[in-house]
């Protein structure tokens, strides 16, 4: 055989496979994002986040995220004499990228430093550290939204805040004041209700007297209490004043490990880098935060960040979709024409552009609402309180058809695990689901309309500033608001529709303010004036395909 012949064996046809993308940076190549930026006040922080934007486009991370989703956590429940550990154990891959995020400050960021722009800018560089993988982001956030509730109790807050304010890792199963950092998670869902928290079973026995601050005993369970090896939780327990929310440290203050059993370790879907456990507290040490019977109310606060969060991951993984979709039909040629410049695909990849725009545009807003809420500004307040369920129930929603359209640009490569898009799949449902699934989100805005109506009065001035500017916005925003009647008897049943349409709206007057007009005006003609299908890539003809392409091309 002729040495020619031989050395293609293994590697025939691979002309026409398109390369990797990989070795970029995920937040200088991301266009909306890097305006989202600049308008939303975070600008002074673009070194920043163009430093982990340089770490998660690089194929080292891209590495470790496979890595750590292929070799998942493994929970060890007794040492070799029978003791008990609770331990779960980590491919090295997980502790680097939970490294790196904790050395960014995506946990710790805006509290820190906490100047206006904070919360875009750690969202920023959150969005960026997702698109490496979205496992490490459970604790990551959770530490970020523990800071607010736990500030609840200033004596705890004085004693805990330093450790999880620590931009170092420490992976060890010790006692938080021996470590160089801690991480924070968070227990609420049990089995006989996750949504109702109110149903929770799990009793807490005051050990002095209790009252704010002070010691208690848990007995119980959590059905779901992820990233089981957290330093600490806050979790929702019953106390005789009702349901109360408690800090729950690993280790007793003596250094004797606090009295929790993890159970079982849950085999998901998707986040399979992650650890999320089923456990037991028997007579465990925690400690109240804020009143008995203020449980609710006080883990709220971090339930608010997390959802931001919650949007924030939504909208990365839509750029994620997007952009590798991109780049895998810019370098593939069907019927001898690139795929990207064949007309229907050039609709299908503009549409999935289009979405992913809205939904960055909208996030990072939302941020910014955050910055201005947590300076004082009332009016940033109330629309935080809307907004936030209302992109969080459409953005987190909208993921997963995104997640399945782009993987579908990849033709039968998208279905294989080498490309990463099954791992983009299988994460995509998973942010919709947490932190109050969709029909919570929605229930959520209903509560809002009924209880604080100048919450809602906020949310249509913001999307009345786009209005102005867009006759088609105008006459959509107006039927909205026509949907929107006092009587919750009526509306429950269509709350899902009304809250599309409200978050539709809002990515609406975003758009057309501050998008691409290519872009704003695919959004108006498809979402707001009804010239479009069901699936993605049903854009109206007319509009320019090839620029919100090349707009949100990621350019190695
Ligand atoms: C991977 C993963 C990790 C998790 N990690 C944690 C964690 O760390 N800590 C934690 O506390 N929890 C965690 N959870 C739990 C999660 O927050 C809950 O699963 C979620 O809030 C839904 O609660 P549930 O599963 O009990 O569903 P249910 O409350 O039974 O709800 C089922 C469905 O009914 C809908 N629904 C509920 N009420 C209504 C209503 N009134 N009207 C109409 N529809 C309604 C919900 O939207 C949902 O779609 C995790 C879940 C997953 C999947």
């Amino acid at each position: 055989m002729a040495t020619a012949e031989r050395s293609t064996v293994g590697d025939y046809g691979a002309a026409n496979q398109p390369p990797p993308l990989t070795d970029y940076n995920v937040y200088e190549a991301d266009r909306p994002l890097v305006e989202a930026v600049r308008r939303e006040g975070a600008e002074w922080a673009e070194g920043r986040i163009a430093t982990v934007g340089a770490f998660a486009g690089s194929e080292h991370a891209q590495t470790l995220g496979r890595l750590a989703n292929e070799n998942g956590p493994k929970l060890r429940t007794h040492d070799r004499y029978g003791h008990r550990v609770d331990e779960v154990e980590f491919h090295p891959a997980w502790h680097e990228l939970l490294g790196k995020s904790v050395e960014f400050e995506l946990h710790s960021s805006p509290w820190q430093d906490p100047r206006p722009g904070a919360h875009v800018a750690r969202g920023a560089a959150f969005m960026c550290m997702s698109q490496a993988e979205a496992g490490v982001g459970c604790p990551i956030s959770m530490t970020y939204s523990v800071i607010p509730a736990l500030r609840t109790q200033p004596e705890l807050a004085a004693e805990w805040e330093p450790h999880f304010l620590s931009a170092e890792y420490d992976p060890r199963n010790t006692p938080a004041p021996e470590k160089s950092g801690a991480l924070a998670g968070m227990g609420m869902t049990e089995k006989q209700g996750g949504t109702d928290v109110r149903a929770n079973t799990t009793v807490a026995r005051p050990v002095n007297g209790g009252g704010a601050g002070a010691e208690y005993e848990l007995t119980g369970h959590k059905w779901f209490m992820s990233a089981p090896m957290c330093d600490a939780f806050l979790v929702l327990a019953q106390a005789d004043g009702g349901i109360s929310c408690f800090l729950f440290p690993r280790w007793t203050p003596d250094g004797e490990r606090n009295r929790f059993r993890l159970q079982r370790l849950k085999d998901k879907l998707g986040n399979r880098s992650n650890a999320s456990s089923e456990v037991e507290f028997d007579a465990a040490s925690a400690w109240l935060v804020g009143e008995e019977g203020a449980g609710v109310r006080t883990i709220i606060e971090m339930v608010n960040h997390t959802r931001l969060d919650c949007v924030l991951g939504g909208a990365s993984g839509m750029r994620a979709g997007v952009a590798a979709a991109i780049n895998h039909t810019s370098n593939r040629s069907v019927f001898g024409t690139v795929l990207s410049e064949q007309p229907l695909m050039q609709n299908v990849l503009a549409d999935l552009a289009v979405e992913s725009e809205a939904a960055t545009v909208s996030a990072l807003r939302l941020a910014r609402a955050y910055d201005e809420a947590i300076g004082g500004d009332p009016e940033a307040q109330k629309l935080k309180r809307v907004a936030n369920a209302v992109l969080k129930y459409w953005i987190c929603k909208r993921a997963p058809m995104h997640a399945g359209e782009s993987l579908e640009c990849f033709g039968g490569n998208g279905f294989v695990e080498e490309s990463g898009m099954p791992r983009l799949f299988r994460e995509s449902p998973l942010n919709s689901i947490w932190e109050g699934s969709g029909n919570v989100q929605c229930l959520d805005v209903l509560r809002a309309m009924i209880k604080e109506p100048a919450a809602l009065e906020a949310f249509f001035a913001e999307v009345g500033e786009g209005a102005a500017m867009e006759p088609r916005l105008a006459a959509f925003a107006d039927s909205v608001r026509e949907e929107v009647p006092g009587d919750v008897a009526t509306i429950e049943p269509r709350a899902r529709r009304v809250v599309e349409r409200m978050a539709l709206a809002l990515q609406g007057s975003l758009l057309i303010r501050y998008g691409d007009p290519a872009v704003a005006d695919a959004f108006v003609a498809s979402r707001l004036s009804g010239d479009w299908g069901q699936a993605f890539g049903t854009l109206p003809p007319g509009l320019d395909f090839a620029h919100i392409i090349d707009r949100h091309r990621a350019v190695a």
